[in-house]
């Protein structure tokens, strides 16, 4: 029989990297006061992944939930404030070397009907302005290095991510977590053990201590202890789609200003991040190993840095790019890497932590213990994966690069999911992108626009050709009234130095 919330009281999380504290706190905030017992386990020696460092806006979603202030927790984490993220060199399609996608604004309904109605006509073949950027305000600012944060008289929310110092924000949510009653135990699990039933009972560690619970939160990273090793819940790797399975990392100084974007730049075996941080920049070379060694891929990152001679040392990371089957199995949620990674191209992995702690409580309350409960949570967090990667797929097969075999294999690749072969071709025909999003019900993933600036901003276009007379595509946007309207709003917000100094 299955257990029932009320008397599963004893919740063991196993580690302690990013996803392990967000699971904590987000459940000893829900849970405390029912008389839950919440311990997190993990091993020093092991230690975390230590990166990550770029957010969606959800990220802010969990902090506000838990009731942090960002005065209290940024500064702390070196944290700066993300607009969103530029892509710089996929696509080779001139006017398209470059794009910025954007996090939502209020403002943006001014100017995005725009922006659709130009990437209408110009997928018609009529010669309009249909690159995003200008059309978006938080384009703006990142390229002005403005923070998100209006100033008073701007009545407009602007959506906003972060970038942090992964070990920090680690270090603040333990903090913050164990003074909210968790019990941390820092050891090893060296085994673990099972029920007649298959269902985990207790985790023995390397001090000689058998910890029991009622439901166990696999946060162990990569290897999946619970949910791999032990439950033998089968993984579906995705790399047929997403060939990058290595990364380098390398930081370097900051800039005399701070700048309020992530900027992706495409090398010759995979992609470069820069993310700028309150004292220093991270940066990490994402690249397939069967294309390139390591050794190759630190000199290309070295080089793009200036760093050839600089004895700054260099980490090396392997990705296991997938999920699992089922992320919520007997008594056991998989939370984090343990669950599943899709390369950080968009900076999702915090996103799908976060949805899959709060639709796992949300779902246990509702549900409780039941089979539909479960089966459902499980169907939404899979969509959910799903949903992401076809996002990031999309990137890879919309590049126009030809430098490399890496980039020739990535363009021609015949494993494009359905959902995407179906947006592809929606927009290819020159139809509504948002009907069809909205028709695939995408909840945890990417809006309409989003999809808009990644077509539009790769130059995903047919050659120009003459509007037929009377034609709707030949009405003209004023561009010059567009680029006024972003340049006035954009005067309402301070630059990201001085946003971080308040
Ligand atoms: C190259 C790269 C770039 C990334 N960039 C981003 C990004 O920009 N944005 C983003 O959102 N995400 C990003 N991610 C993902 C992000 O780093 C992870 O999602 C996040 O750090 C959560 O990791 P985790 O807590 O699941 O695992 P980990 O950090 O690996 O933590 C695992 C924990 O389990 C413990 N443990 C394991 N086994 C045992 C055991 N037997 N006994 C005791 N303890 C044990 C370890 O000690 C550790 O505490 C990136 C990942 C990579 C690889």
């Amino acid at each position: 029989m299955s257990p029932d919330l009320k008397d599963s009281k004893n919740i063991v999380i196993l580690g302690g990297g990013t996803a392990g504290w967000i699971a904590a706190n987000a459940m000893i905030d829900r849970w405390a006061e029912k008389g839950f017992s919440i311990t997190l386990v993990e091993s020093p020696e092991i230690g975390t992944v230590g990166v990550g460092e770029g957010s969606t806006p959800q990220l802010k979603v969990f902090f506000d939930r838990i009731g942090v202030e960002e005065s209290e927790w940024m500064p702390r984490c070196n944290a700066t404030f993300k607009n969103g993220i530029s892509f710089v060199d996929w696509s080779t399609r001139p006017g398209f070397e470059r794009y910025f996608h954007p996090f939502a604004t209020k403002i943006d309904k001014h100017t995005a009907t725009a922006f659709y109605f130009n990437t209408y006509a110009r997928r018609q073949g009529v010669d309009v302005h249909a690159h995003p950027d200008r059309f978006f305000l938080s384009a703006r600012l990142a390229e002005n290095r403005q923070g998100p944060k209006p100033n008073e008289n701007f009545p407009f929310f602007v959506e906003y991510g972060y970038h942090f110092d992964a070990n920090l924000v680690g270090e603040y949510l333990k903090e913050k977590a164990k003074a909210s009653g968790v019990n941390h135990v820092q050891a090893r699990v060296l085994e673990v053990n099972q029920a007649p039933d298959g269902a985990i009972a207790s985790l023995y560690t390397d001090a000689g201590e058998d910890i029991a619970g009622d439901l166990f939160v696999d946060c162990s990273g990569f290897r999946g202890t619970l949910i791999q090793e032990t439950l033998q819940v089968p993984f579906r790797s995705f790399d047929k789609n997403l060939f990058n399975d290595s990364a380098v990392v390398l930081p370097t100084e900051q800039e005399a200003s701070i700048g309020s974007q992530t900027v992706s730049t495409a090398m010759k075996y995979g992609w470069a991040w820069e993310i700028p941080l309150t004292h220093r920049i991270g940066n990490g070379y994402v690249y397939s190993g069967s294309f390139c060694s390591s050794d190759d891929a630190e000199t290309e990152l070295r080089t793009a840095l200036g760093l050839l001679d600089s004895d700054v040392e260099a980490r090396h990371l392997s990705m296991k790019v997938g999920r699992v089957e089922s992320h919520w199995h007997k008594n056991c949620l998989a939370v984090g890497l343990s669950q599943g990674f899709i390369e950080p191209l968009e900076a999702t992995a915090l996103n799908l932590v976060c949805h899959t702690v709060y639709d796992f409580i949300e779902t246990l309350e509702t549900a409780d213990f039941s089979d539909e409960g479960r089966d459902g949570f499980n169907e939404r967090v899979n969509l959910g994966f799903e949903k992401v990667r076809d996002y990031i797929v999309a990137h890879y097969i919309m590049n126009s690069r030809e430098d490399t075999d890496y980039w020739r294999q990535n363009g021609e690749n015949k494993h494009v999911p359905d959902r995407l072969q179906q947006i592809l071709q929606i927009w290819k025909e020159g139809k509504s992108l948002g009907q069809e999003i909205e028709r695939q019900q995408i909840p945890t993933s990417y809006t309409a626009q989003s999809w808009c600036c990644l077509l539009a901003g790769y130059g995903f276009y047919p050659d120009i050709r003459p509007a037929p007379a009377g034609h709707p595509a030949a009405t003209r946007v004023d561009m010059a009234e567009i680029d006024d309207f972003i340049g006035r709003c954009s005067m309402n917000f301070r630059s990201q130095d001085d946003q971080l100094r308040v």
